[in-house]
């Protein structure tokens, strides 16, 4: 018999992300508008653009949340009902808050389903039924609670859990972090994370005579596939992807491979181990840093830092998106990254392996002689079957 599957959540950093992860697989997606969000860096949503993106994701029934889990100032909170009205009448499905003066705001000018920022950091029943009793649906707990406690949040709280099941980590509590504020004047809770903990330090000793460089503050990242069977059996509601300033290469990697998980740990999480562990390898051929699995099953510690280097090495790189491929003979990439005529490319489809398309034909969009093809530049390429449009092309480096 078929398991409950939690919902896949996706981020979406600017409209062609947002239908890439819809196309990959992902139940929902979330993005940030104008205002109130955390990433001041993203290509935030206008209203038309978060409008196209409800209409494309209610297309194949899937949600669209909207972020609002800046810490405003009272200022702030008084723009704030007519963005939510705007919202609430393109059809957004829910908004993802962390302050309760905005909570509060959204209650009494909506009916938006409010779920609680991770920003928050709620980590108890306690507090989850307090949010909860403040009107919001789903709380997105704090990144330091495990598999097992989440589950206890729910039954015991009867609210909707949300977890993070990959990509970067905070070495702070979310929502508590201020080193960017101090160390590039930066406020980390307002959009303007400079990434501060990713950067080399030096450790000095004065009662030793000791110096090292390190970072020590540089959280390894999130993978969360190995516990896929224990998310299912435990309930949790909707897992979560990391990543609105992510690339379209990470992005679609990453939900096809949980997508892919998910469902195959619906039927039988047993008999598909040989086909999780191949998923896993797709996990390693996007740009990540060093894996841990947080706090996922047991309480992150020393090895959850990568303390000598900043990133793994990539493999693959992006080429581009499959932007067309309604005529007969052709489809055609916009190019993301350099390649060059005769390069062995990699289309990434939707569902099945990876399609692998030789350039030797590649051309310009008029047909013409091209050998080396530059970002934003337009190439046609033979058609092949099972290529779709919004496919990501990759190249292995
Ligand atoms: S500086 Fe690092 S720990 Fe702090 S908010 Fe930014 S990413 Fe998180």
């Amino acid at each position: 018999m078929s398991k409950e599957l939690p919902e896949l959540l996706a981020p979406a950093g600017c409209l062609e992300r947002l239908k890439i992860a819809i196309s990959y697989g992902a139940d929902a997606v979330y993005l940030g508008g104008q205002k109130f969000g955390l990433r001041s860096a993203a290509e935030n949503f206008t209203f038309k653009e978060i409008e196209q993106g409800v209409t494309f994701a209610h297309k194949s029934s899937r949600k669209v949340y909207v972020v609002l889990n800046s810490f405003l100032h009272d200022n702030e909170l008084a723009e704030l009902p007519e963005f939510l009205r705007a919202i609430e009448n393109i059809g957004v499905d829910a908004v993802i808050c962390s302050d309760p003066g905005v909570v509060k705001t959204v209650k009494e000018f909506t009916k938006l389903e409010i779920h609680l920022s991770t920003q928050a950091s709620c980590n108890n029943a306690f507090s989850a039924r307090f949010w909860k009793d403040l009107g919001v649906a789903r709380v997105i707990l704090g990144r330091e609670c495990s598999i097992l406690e989440a589950a206890k949040i729910k039954e015991q709280a009867q609210i909707d859990v949300e977890i993070f099941v990959h990509g970067s980590m905070c070495i702070a509590y979310s929502g508590n972090c201020i080193i960017s504020n101090f160390t590039a004047g930066r406020d980390s809770n307002r959009g303007g994370c400079a990434q501060s903990c990713r950067f080399e330090y030096a450790i000095k000793s004065h009662s030793e005579a000791f110096s090292k460089n390190s970072f020590f503050l540089s959280s390894k990242d999130l993978l969360g596939i190995d516990h896929i069977e224990s998310i299912i059996k435990n309930k949790i509601s909707s897992v979560k992807i990391e990543g609105r300033m992510k690339s379209a290469l990470y992005l679609g990697t990453v939900v096809k491979t949980y997508r892919a998980a998910l469902d195959s740990c619906a039927s039988d999480c047993e008999a598909n181990q040989e086909m999780l562990l191949c998923l896993k390898k797709e996990l390693y051929k996007v740009t990540h840093r060093e894996y841990c699995d947080g706090n996922l099953v047991k309480v992150a510690g020393p090895d959850s830092v990568s303390a000598d280097r900043e990133s793994e090495e990539m493999n693959y790189g992006m080429v581009g998106v499959v932007i067309d491929t309604t005529s007969k003979d052709t489809f055609l990439i916009e190019v993301r990254g350099v390649f060059k005529r005769g390069d062995l490319l990699e289309v990434i489809p939707f569902v099945g392996e990876p399609i692998l398309v030789g350039s030797d034909q590649a051309v310009g969009p008029f047909g013409e002689e091209i050998v080396k093809f530059s970002p934003s530049s337009l190439v046609k390429l033979p058609k092949v079957a099972g290529i779709e449009k919004l496919n990501i092309v990759r190249i292995k480096l």
